[in-house]
């Protein structure tokens, strides 16, 4: 198994989005944009998704491979709460029909959510509650949380705007491995954060944990994993470090100390095990989850989803995204806001979508993007046509014959010792990637 490590280790999209951002191509003008949100409105069945990205953070963690800007000076808040506001309504102005139709899924992310006061919190949603069509009860609200900057007040605030899950970012458990990535986050805050959370109402508690990262060994990576448990996390993302040195050039060190190949997966392996020993359910690609939590029911009964924000148990087809860079989906188009944190608050302040880039899928990126999704979610995918299974059968050889794949009645099966190999296995959907391969790196490694 260790050398199929080495054999498929290469660099690969995480398919968050089919076409995957290097290859979008044609970005939306602004009545194309809205036209594809008018569209996907006309759904009467349709409840809609929203995120807000928050992109300041105190600290730079070395590993980070998100846009962020590392801010002490908090006075930037309120022309950044000033900015959201705007772009909310602007959506609401350009595509009124936003109103009438349910809102069932916000998610805050970051940057550190919390580096927001809690009023700014506040200023921040009071909108959406105000101007749409909200279910308290039914709201699946979420927000990413670092414990070292974050306030029960914080907490209090969210609640009372229904949210009741909180992603905890936590990498690792391990002080030693902290300092190689330059976030101290000591245990008892961590701790502290999942007891306030949970006496407060909140109901699923994720944490983020990477592998992969310098100054980790099995031995010391089963103990965060043991924690995790410990601490009753609901869900557990173990994402795999990704080392992206062409955008951030930290990574380089990084790269230099890092485990890699098997040593690598052999972490991944040790928090798999530990974590489907205490009756975790591993979730698509790299996801555990107690078996009641509605991702681990999604999985069971096949209705998981993935988008930009990971795996989801909710399906929708339209999520409106604000916030610097934040990335919006409808049911034929990709849109993406400005990273410059200036051009993007000039836009929206003077009534104008930041857009940066984004892409008009054609009817080939729509199928390829319903087969990628059922291969990331369920791990079969229906093959389309004979000509298809036999290309199939030809570029996924190597994988076939290493018994990581199947094909039977015209289906592809990820097998059970395939899993790690996902990504790889995507691939052969992507014709864009087939067609003409990115000319620099752009995707970090697969495993
Ligand atoms: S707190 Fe999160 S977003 Fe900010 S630098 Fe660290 S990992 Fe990146």
């Amino acid at each position: 198994m260790s050398d199929l490590f080495e054999k498929y280790d290469v660099a690969a999209p995480r398919y968050t989005s089919y076409p995957t951002v290097p290859y979008w191509e044609n970005a939306p003008s602004e009545k194309e944009w809205i036209g594809d949100i008018e569209k996907a409105l006309e759904n009467t069945s349709l409840a809609w998704s929203a995120y807000l990205h928050l992109p300041f953070c105190e600290s730079a963690c070395s590993f980070c491979a998100c846009n962020t800007i590392i801010c002490h000076d908090h006075n930037v808040e309120a022309s950044y709460v000033r900015a959201i506001q705007s772009e909310f309504l602007l959506y609401l102005d350009r595509a009124p029909e936003l109103k009438n139709k349910p809102l069932r899924q916000i998610h805050i992310g970051g940057g550190t959510p919390t580096f927001f006061s809690s009023d700014n919190l506040q200023r921040i949603l009071s909108p959406y509650y105000e101007k749409l069509d909200i279910d308290l009860d039914c709201i699946d609200a979420s927000i990413e949380i670092n414990p070292v900057f974050a306030k029960i007040e914080q907490l209090r605030a969210l609640r009372s705007y229904g949210f009741d899950r909180l992603s905890i970012g936590v990498q690792d458990f391990n002080p030693e491995v902290q300092r190689e990535i330059n976030r101290s986050q000591p245990r008892h805050v961590t701790e502290a954060l999942v007891y306030e959370a949970r006496a407060l109402g909140f109901k699923s508690i994720n944490f983020d944990l990477i592998y992969g990262l310098p100054g980790q060994t099995q031995q010391n990576i089963k103990c965060s994993a043991d924690t995790a448990i410990e601490l009753k996390a609901d869900r557990i993302a173990l994402y795999s470090l990704a080392l992206v040195p062409w955008i951030k050039p930290a990574h380089n060190e990084l790269a230099k100390t890092a485990p890699k190949g098997r040593e690598k997966r052999a972490l991944y392996e040790v928090c798999r095990r530990a974590f489907l020993e205490a009756g975790y359910v591993e979730i698509g690609m790299d996801h555990f989850a107690l078996p009641d939590d509605s991702l681990a029911r999604a999985s069971a009964t096949k209705t998981l989803h993935r988008n930009f924000m990971g795996y989801t148990d909710f399906r929708s087809e339209l999520i409106i995204a604000i916030g610097l860079s934040a990335i919006s989906q409808s049911i034929g188009c990709y849109h993406q806001n400005t990273k410059d944190l200036d051009a993007y608050q000039k836009a929206v302040m003077s009534g104008r979508f930041a857009t940066t880039r984004g892409h008009m899928m054609n009817d080939e990126d729509k199928a390829r993007y319903k087969q990628i999704l059922s291969l990331m979610t369920c791990f079969e995918v229906e093959l389309e046509s004979e000509e298809q299974e036999e290309d199939a059968k030809h570029f996924l050889s190597s994988l076939l014959t290493d018994g990581l794949l199947r094909i039977e009645n015209r289906k592809l099966y990820l097998t059970e010792i395939g899993r790690p190999f996902l990504r790889n296995a995507c691939m052969f959907f992507d014709e864009r990637l087939r067609r003409k391969a990115p000319e620099t790196r752009v995707f970090s490694q697969s495993l």
